[in-house]
């Protein structure tokens, strides 16, 4: 089994007593002392992450601003959002993710805080620099974790003990175990000393409380998948969905790419400023340079800046024709103002925060798409009108393939489908969102979470009830 299949499995049995001090004493016990050693502030904006049942996120919720919970394990986050609900915290967000790819821009958190997790993990470095990438500068960053003792053999029996009592123990922090070979720990003058990409050296904030704090270290790690080689502002990494159908994943927004015989056709374009990622990446699928990767359509699913930002150079370097929902063309070519969400009271730091990225140059469409037309793919495709998030947002559905691509009319940041936020019109969105349950799709993708490959109908039709997303 893989080291993420058993943290899976272990968390997904222990869930339910995780927090029971019965069972986990030290888990339970010492959380006051801890947290009245990290300084924040009403108005912070924290993350916890491989946050569990968020144990930490709500224990932080009532003096922040809001908390974002990530973990990897759904039955975790289930956990802990009925813990919020029941604990009527209205300021957390229950996120499904990878802590070696934490899905958020740079500097975007006041706090970042993990606390009992790096010893369930294979590589902690990595976890620390995605954390310490994700904290703004002056911000905390706060670890709590295991310490094995100096002894290599005393520690050796502490983690075989840890192991015992759970198999998705790697190791404990402290001096290197033999036989566990752990990667060497920064040299402190080699902090913040601009080694790598700006990404990697922006300097850390000090350590904010003990016993076993830290803040991430060398600029030595790449993202998988980074293209370092580009003049690109983002990360790609490409995610295979079917042997036509490509996720072009960065930290802000998912792009997806069909790839036909005569070309690819890209839906949406990600921030502006990506267009060279976007090519090499296609460049990759295609296995030929990037200015020779024929982009044959872009087809935009909404007026916003983080789905329109490359298609005007995307469409000048390839010569791609560029289409886009009728509703939202003036706002895509430049000529009327985007309409503001209505934000919801837990939706609006996070709007402050994440709502806005770089305005995206305007994009003369070559096309106008409305409410089921025919897109004249080679597989069979049609646009349905999926309002709401924005007045003119259109999803993508072929029915022959059974594959849904919905833009923001869904999120699945929870690993499960649930309504997008930042709506212009969150009743129409309601109801576009009913809509899509009801289209034959087996494989869902959106513009913000991760893929969904199996049974989408049925989970959609479960989620199409529309209870508020996780936490709220
Ligand atoms: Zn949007």
């Amino acid at each position: 089994m893989s080291h993420a299949g058993r943290i899976e499995r272990s968390f997904t049995g222990q869930a339910a007593a995780f927090e029971d001090s019965r069972h986990n004493r030290v888990f339970a016990a010492d959380a006051g002392w801890l947290f009245d050693r990290l300084p924040r502030d009403p108005d912070d904006l924290v993350l916890d992450v491989a946050a569990g049942t968020g144990h930490a996120a709500r224990t932080l919720a009532p003096s922040v601003r809001a908390v974002v919970a990530l973990d990897a394990t759904a039955a975790m986050l289930e956990q802990g959002h009925n813990a919020a609900q029941q604990e009527s915290h209205g300021n957390i967000i229950f996120v499904r993710g990878d802590a070696r790819a934490l899905p958020f821009p740079d500097r975007s958190f006041d706090i970042v805080v993990s606390r009992f997790a790096l010893h369930h993990l294979e590589d902690p470095a990595i976890v620390l620099q995605e954390m310490r990438r994700c904290v703004r500068p002056g911000g905390r960053l706060a670890v709590a974790d295991l310490l094995a003792d100096r002894q290599p053999g005393t520690a050796r029996a502490q983690n075989e003990l840890e192991r015992l009592r759970d198999p998705s123990h790697t190791r404990s922090g402290g001096p290197s175990t033999p036989g566990s070979p752990r990667r060497k720990p920064p040299h402190p003058s080699r902090l913040g000393s601009g080694h790598g990409s700006p990404r990697n050296s922006m300097a850390g904030p000090p350590p904010a409380f003990s016993p076993a704090s830290t803040t991430a270290g060398s600029g030595s790690y790449k993202r998988s998948g980074r293209m370092s080689r580009t003049p690109s502002t983002s990360a790609v990494t490409i995610e295979r969905i079917t042997d036509w159908l490509y996720c072009l994943r960065t930290p802000v927004v998912a792009v997806y790419a069909i790839q036909q015989t005569s070309g690819f056709i890209l839906i949406d374009s990600g921030v502006v400023g990506d267009e060279h990622a976007y090519l090499t990446a296609l460049a990759e699928l295609a296995s030929c340079a990037p200015p020779d990767v024929r982009l044959t359509e872009i087809l935009l699913t909404h007026g916003h800046d983080d789905h329109t930002g490359s298609a005007a150079a995307l469409a000048r370097l390839t010569g791609a024709r560029v289409r886009g929902p009728a509703l939202d063309a003036d706002v895509i070519e430049g000529t009327a103002a985007r309409a503001d969400p209505q934000l919801l009271d837990w939706e609006i730091p996070l709007f402050e925060r994440f709502g806005h990225v770089a305005p995206a140059p305007p994009v003369k469409l070559d096309g106008r798409v409305k409410d089921g037309d025919l897109l004249g793919w080679e597989r069979p495709a049609r646009a349905v009108a999926a309002p709401g998030h924005t007045p003119g947002n259109i999803a993508v559905f072929m029915p022959e393939a059974r594959v849904l691509i919905a833009g923001d009319a869904i999120a699945t940041m929870t690993g499960e489908p649930a309504l997008g936020v930042f709506n212009v019109d969150p009743e129409q969105a309601k109801n576009s969102f009913r809509r899509l349950a009801g289209l034959d799709a087996s494989i869902l993708c959106v513009g913000h979470g991760p893929a969904i490959t199996a049974d989408a109908q049925a989970r959609l039709a479960r989620a199409a009830n529309l209870s508020p997303p996780p936490g709220l």
